[in-house]
This record gives C-alpha cells, sequence and structure tokens, in this order.
C-alpha cells in the first residue's frame, strides 16, 4: 500500500490503476480495464440491453449524510434495477467519473469498493469506464449492460385491460429516510438501509421475463405513481389502486402514526427500486407462488382500465387526493 496520496500526485492513470485492480473478472468478461474497449462475450440466443444513468451531487446525492462506499453501491445497484425492471441478466458495468480536488484517493477507492460489491452481488462487472476532474461537483455516470434470450425483455407497453398491477416489498422507506435526514432526524437502520443500500430485484425480474408472466414492467424509481404513470400511458390505459393494498414496511408505518401526512411518500417518494408489474388476471396464482418461492412480498395493489387516468381509492370509497405524481427533475422541486 502506498502511503496517502493526492489525486493530483496519482494522476489519472494511477486512479485507473487502481480501480483496475478493484475490479473483480467474470467468466464473460474477455478484456476488462485497461485496453481501448471491453470485450465481452454474448450468447447468440441473447439480446443486449443497455442503460445509462447521471448521478450529480447536490442533485442525486448529498455528501454530508452519504459515506461512499455506500454511495458506491448505491451508483451500481440503481442502474442493475434497470436492467431487473426489463428481466434482464445484468452484466458489464461502466463507470464514468468526474472527481472535483476535494474528493480524496481514500474516498474514491471506498466508492469502487462499494460499487464492485454491488457488481458482484448481481453477477454483474466493472469492465471500464473514463475519468476526468470535476471543476465542481462530484458527477458518476453508470452505463450497464444486460442480456436475456431474444423475446424475453419486459417493456412498458405490454400491458392489457383488465391486468392485475403488482409490486415487490415495500413503499416509502427510501423516500422517508430521505425526509428523515434533510430534516436533521435520524431514520431508522432500516429505513435508511433502504435509502444507502437499495437492492435491484434481479432474479424476481428474469423469473417474471423467463416465464412470460409480465405483460408490462419497470423499477420504481421516481415513485409508484410516476412509474405506474410510465407503464399506463407506454400501454395506452388508466388504472384504479387500493391505497390500503399499497405495501409499507413496520418501519414505514410506525413513523406513520406521528406523522400520517407521509403516507404520500410510498406514492410518489421514489428511489425504492421495487419492481412494478402487470399480469393478466388468470396469472395471480402464479404470482402467489412466485412470491413464496423467492421469499419476497408480491402485493396486487390494483387493476388496469381502457379508460385513462389513474385512481387512488381509498376504504371510505374517496379518492386519495395526491399533490404531486413523482420526481421529474424539470419539474418538482429539488430533493437534496
Ligand atoms: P481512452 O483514452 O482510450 O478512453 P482511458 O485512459 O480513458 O482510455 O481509459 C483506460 C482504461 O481504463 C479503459 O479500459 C477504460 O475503460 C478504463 N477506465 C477509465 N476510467 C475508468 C473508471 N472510472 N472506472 C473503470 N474503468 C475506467
Ligand atoms: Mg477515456
Amino acid at each position: 500500500m502506498v502511503a496517502k496520496k493526492g489525486l493530483a500526485e496519482l494522476g489519472e492513470f494511477g486512479l485507473i490503476e487502481r480501480i483496475r485492480q478493484q475490479a473483480v473478472p467474470a467468466p464473460y468478461l474477455r478484456l476488462g480495464i485497461g485496453d481501448d474497449c471491453s470485450i465481452q462475450a454474448v450468447a447468440a440466443e441473447d439480446e443486449l440491453m443497455t442503460s445509462t444513468d447521471l448521478l450529480l451531487e447536490g442533485v442525486h446525492f448529498n455528501l454530508e449524510w452519504t459515506d461512499f462506499e455506500s454511495l458506491g453501491y448505491k451508483s451500481a445497484a440503481v442502474n442493475i434495477s434497470d436492467i431487473a425492471a426489463m428481466g434482464g441478466v445484468p452484466r458489464c458495468l461502466y463507470l464514468g467519473l468526474a472527481v472535483p480536488e476535494t474528493v480524496s484517493v481514500e474516498q474514491l477507492e471506498q466508492f469502487v469498493a462499494g460499487f464492485v460489491a454491488a457488481a458482484q452481488a448481481y453477477g454483474a462487472v466493472l469492465a471500464g469506464g473514463d475519468t476526468c476532474r470535476s471543476g465542481v461537483a462530484l458527477v458518476i455516470s453508470v452505463t450497464a449492460e444486460g442480456t436475456a434470450p431474444q423475446g424475453q425483455a419486459v417493456c412498458r407497453s405490454g400491458a392489457r385491460p383488465g391486468d392485475l398491477v403488482f409490486v415487490s416489498g415495500t413503499l416509502g422507506d427510501s423516500a422517508l429516510a430521505l425526509r428523515m435526514l434533510q430534516q436533521g432526524k435520524q431514520p431508522s437502520a432500516q429505513l435508511a438501509f433502504r435509502h444507502h443500500r437499495p437492492q435491484a430485484r434481479v432474479t424476481l425480474g428474469r423469473r417474471l421475463a423467463e416465464t412470460g408472466l409480465a405483460t408490462a414492467m419497470i423499477d420504481v424509481s421516481d415513485g409508484l405513481v410516476a412509474d405506474l404513470g410510465h407503464i399506463l400511458s407506454a400501454s395506452g390505459l388508466g388504472a384504479v389502486l387500493h391505497l390500503e393494498e399499497i405495501p409499507l414496511s413496520s418501519g414505514f408505518s410506525e413513523v406513520l402514526i406521528r406523522q400520517p401526512e407521509w403516507l404520500e411518500l410510498a406514492l410518489t417518494g421514489g428511489e425504492d427500486y421495487e419492481l412494478l408489474f402487470t399480469v393478466a388476471s388468470e396469472s395471480a396464482g402464479d404470482i402467489v407462488r412466485l412470491a413464496a418461492e423467492l421469499a419476497l412480498p408480491l402485493t396486487r395493489i390494483g387493476t388496469l382500465q381502457a379508460e385513462p387516468g389513474l385512481l387512488i381509492l381509498q376504504q371510505d370509497g374517496g379518492h386519495y387526493p395526491f399533490q404531486r405524481s413523482g420526481f421529474d427533475h424539470f419539474s418538482s422541486d429539488k430533493i437534496y
């Protein structure tokens, strides 16, 4: 181990060499970090899916309450979640970094350690990237590639009237943790974990794609209402949801006792990275069996209809008056 070195001393190529040493090999990665391109083996029967996300300091994360390892983990996991959302197997990840002088080599090593750990957890690898200096904030760009056998990928556009709407896990935990952090409160360890270490539902996405059960699918990154809205507009449909069916964690419900207005975070908060999917009504039993097999709650929250629009029904029959639909970079208030 070299003694503490600043980024300026280590230089771009010294930093890339450190990243290369932290990366982990995979059988399908013929050539990783170090050349002009990576080389990846691809099976003839597969299709390649690719997704990119930008993460900006001050927009997507706040270094006041995020440690670098968690940030690295989350940067990989949220991109892998996009592959999961179409039923793919995550493969190569590419990491673009624009680093300000205030970030140390140690912090970058922690970031890459978290990134590589998340990649490994889902069978993916860090296969390349680009590194430069940033004059302002830390900027992270991640590209994820995944594969699925031809014709299996699940799009947002395949839903049909009468299909049932399901969601995995629980909603609102991550947004609630963020709200508490923003207000200087300490979220429970369970809520904080959901915010800092989101899990990508890769196995669920794969099973829903290979069985052909999901007619449409998306991961909940902008909030249930906004992301269901994407399925509805892509499929040209509407939906009725039942508020009391929205799955909430015990930690979330506990906070709601004191702050009932925060229920809205489960609908519009975002960063849940659960899978929201639709299935034909006759497949409901298969989803119940899949939930048991994966030991993951899969909750039916509503039904699709031909008539456009989204209604959220309360137990008393009234309509839940949600204030905004979810996170939109160009129209929402800044969240961090
Ligand atoms: P080029 O000038 O050909 O783009 P670079 O010097 O930028 O090459 O990168 C050299 C190698 O290091 C490439 O394989 C590239 O993918 C990899 N690399 C650069 N930055 C990163 C990074 N932040 N994370 C992972 N790999 C990186
Ligand atoms: Mg480059």
